[in-house]
């Protein structure tokens, strides 16, 4: 009976003391089943970008229910026809530093080959009329699901920190525009400018349990260019009466490999790669034009700058060599709705959220990662001018039995946008709340 009450009450005693002492790691732990259904449900209906209207609506409820005053349907587009599906839930805590933290919502045109027992079967029209298989491919649903947490979590931690968190349910991050969306709807304007912006990304190359996170430029400027090359056409057996768009394309093509070999300073990065070309309708018929679709990559904007002007002189030259009129030559457009401008982690801000992260879940867990040529319009928050300190940090999304299968056999992980790219949710989703809040709570710390 003795026993029996020492029990009991050493039982009471741990659980009053958890009560007390509430922390982004217990916090997590409680609400992790919850979360790990709405992921599970998300994931089983992904949307395409620019339709996100289920997703937003989870989110929306949820922020709403973690204590935040929420609104949604909030951006506008270009294209006044779209609807923007933009959430914004703003947490007041008294006053203080404000920060913003950024979920993307959108999925892509994928055919889900993970054989999950909640993978997607979903099929949507894509902006073209096309109907298309589509899945979370990229973890944007780890993202909202990991953004709720973080609300949840710090509406019951608000004795730990002061100020405003608006909390942003983004869309369209895939094909660039969902933030500028949002942000030229004056979110700014409306919501306050934030002192700091911060996001996650889940990683298909660390295991769940680790944080990567690179100093300074971690994603690139991403151009779409598209590029006509004009010709004369004419009798594939009278080329002397023609001009060819073919020949001359594929010169332009390898002079392009210049930019980065001869022009550009070997230690800014740069990428030309021309992914799409078009030219022609039969074996002997030289076409009046060639089409051709290029992405262009650079971390600064000067280079950005000078590499585009490079593309177009060099298809120009190319096009004068082969004696083709003013009148004729080829034409470069440099898409603008669809850049996006580089992702650079501030480094005194980035330097604060390692620290915070190595003490929320170890400093052998917090690791440093390459910066890479892909792209995140999340830099959009931090303006043109990256102005507005921003940080972007990688939560491992690998079981890491596979990662270290991977490592014996060398077969490389399936990546993000793999059709068996398929995230461990349980511990990449705690990770991804325990570091999130535990962040959060260091630039908004009582001082
Ligand atoms: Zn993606
Ligand atoms: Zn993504």
């Amino acid at each position: 009976m003795k026993i029996l009450c020492l029990v009991i009450s050493t039982s009471v005693l741990c659980a009053f003391s958890a009560s007390a002492e509430q922390t982004p790691q217990s916090l997590a732990d409680t609400e992790l089943p919850s979360l790990l259904a709405i992921y599970k449900d998300i994931h089983s209906h992904p949307e395409l970008s620019t339709k996100e209207e289920r997703s937003s609506a989870i989110v929306a409820k949820e922020l709403r229910a973690a204590g935040c005053e929420v609104t949604e349907n909030f951006g506008t587009y270009d294209d006044p026809s779209w609807k923007c599906y933009g959430v914004v839930g703003v947490m007041k805590n008294g006053g203080g530093p404000t920060v913003l933290v950024r979920t993307d919502m959108d999925a892509l045109p994928v055919q889900e080959q993970t054989g999950a027992p909640y993978a997607s079967s979903v099929r949507m029209k894509n902006a073209y009329g096309d109907d298309v298989p589509v899945m979370h491919a990229c973890g944007h649903d780890i993202h909202m699901s990991a953004l709720i947490g973080t609300a949840r979590a710090l509406g019951k931690l608000k004795d730990k920190w002061h100020g405003t968190i608006i909390f942003v349910g983004q869309p369209a991050e895939e094909m660039g525009g969902g933030a500028r969306a949002m942000l030229q709807a004056g979110l700014y304007d409306r919501f306050g400018k934030p002192d700091y912006a911060v996001a996650l990304h889940d990683d298909a190359e660390n295991e769940a349990g680790k944080i990567a996170i690179t100093e300074g430029y971690c994603n690139a400027n991403v151009d779409s260019v598209d590029v006509t090359v004009k010709g004369m056409g004419g009798h594939g057996a009278y080329p002397h009466k023609t001009k060819d768009p073919i020949a001359l394309s594929a010169e332009i093509i390898n002079a392009w490999q210049t930019i980065a070999s001869r022009e550009n300073n070997p230690i800014d990065p740069i990428v030309v790669t021309v992914g799409s070309i078009h030219g022609g309708t039969k074996h002997n018929i030289i076409p009046d034009e060639v089409k051709m679709q290029l992405t262009v990559r650079a971390y600064k904007s000067d280079v950005r700058d000078r590499v585009l002007a490079a593309i177009e002189q060099i298809a120009k030259g190319c096009a004068t060599a082969a004696g083709l009129p003013p009148d004729r030559m080829p034409e470069v457009k440099v898409l603008k709705p669809e850049h996006v401008n580089a992702v650079y982690n501030n480094p005194e801000l980035t330097k604060r959220v390692t620290a915070a992260l190595k003490s929320a879940i170890g400093g052998e867990n917090v690791v440093k990662k390459d910066p890479v040529m892909g792209g995140d319009d999340f830099s959009d928050f931090s303006l043109a001018d990256h102005s507005i300190p921003a940080c972007m940090f990688n939560v491992g999304a690998v079981d890491p039995a596979k990662a270290a299968e991977s490592k014996k056999t060398g077969t490389p992980l399936p990546s993000l946008h793999s059709s068996k790219f398929l995230p461990v949710p349980e511990p990449t989703i705690r990770t991804g709340v325990v570091g999130m809040t535990t962040v959060v709570m260091e630039l908004m710390k009582k001082s």
